[in-house]
């Protein structure tokens, strides 16, 4: 099947990311790679674009998926249930993730691109008794 151009999709189109049920590419299945669909941009890189970074410290998440479900890039890779990081290549930095994570301190914070991951999990925030 020929690949369409983006301008030869139908306004409103949905663009699926991942080919089969949603379940077979989600966190709710055993380890697996992902089915990527031929609409998706997988192969592109956009590391480059971004100018803060998430960094996941598991010693706080509870496994809620709510990055999972907002991130609007399918960048939160999760298996089994268990969130296990972020796709770097494709994370566009945007923080959506950091903003719905519910624990206290979060399990997702944005730092600037250079950060050294190591150190800040050191410094990672300590719980904020007042929320
Ligand atoms: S920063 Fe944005 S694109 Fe990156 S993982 Fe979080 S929600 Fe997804
Ligand atoms: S939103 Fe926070 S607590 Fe929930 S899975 Fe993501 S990192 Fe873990």
């Amino acid at each position: 099947m020929a690949n369409k151009g983006w301008d030869e999709f139908e306004i409103g189109a949905m663009l699926r990311s991942f080919d089969g049920k949603i379940d077979e590419c989600s966190a709710f299945t055993p380890q697996r790679d992902r089915n990527y669909s031929q609409n998706n941009s997988h192969v592109a890189s956009v590391a480059d674009w971004r100018l803060i970074k998430p960094v996941f410290n598991k010693d706080y998440c509870i496994d809620c998926q709510f990055c999972w479900i907002y991130c609007p890039d399918v960048s939160i890779i999760s298996r089994d249930k268990k969130l296990i990081g972020v796709d770097m290549d494709h994370c566009k930095g945007c923080g959506i993730c950091v903003e719905v994570c519910p624990t206290n301190p979060k399990s997702l914070l944005m730092f600037p691109e250079q950060a050294d991951e190591e150190t800040e999990l050191a410094n990672w925030p300590a719980k904020d008794e007042e929320k």
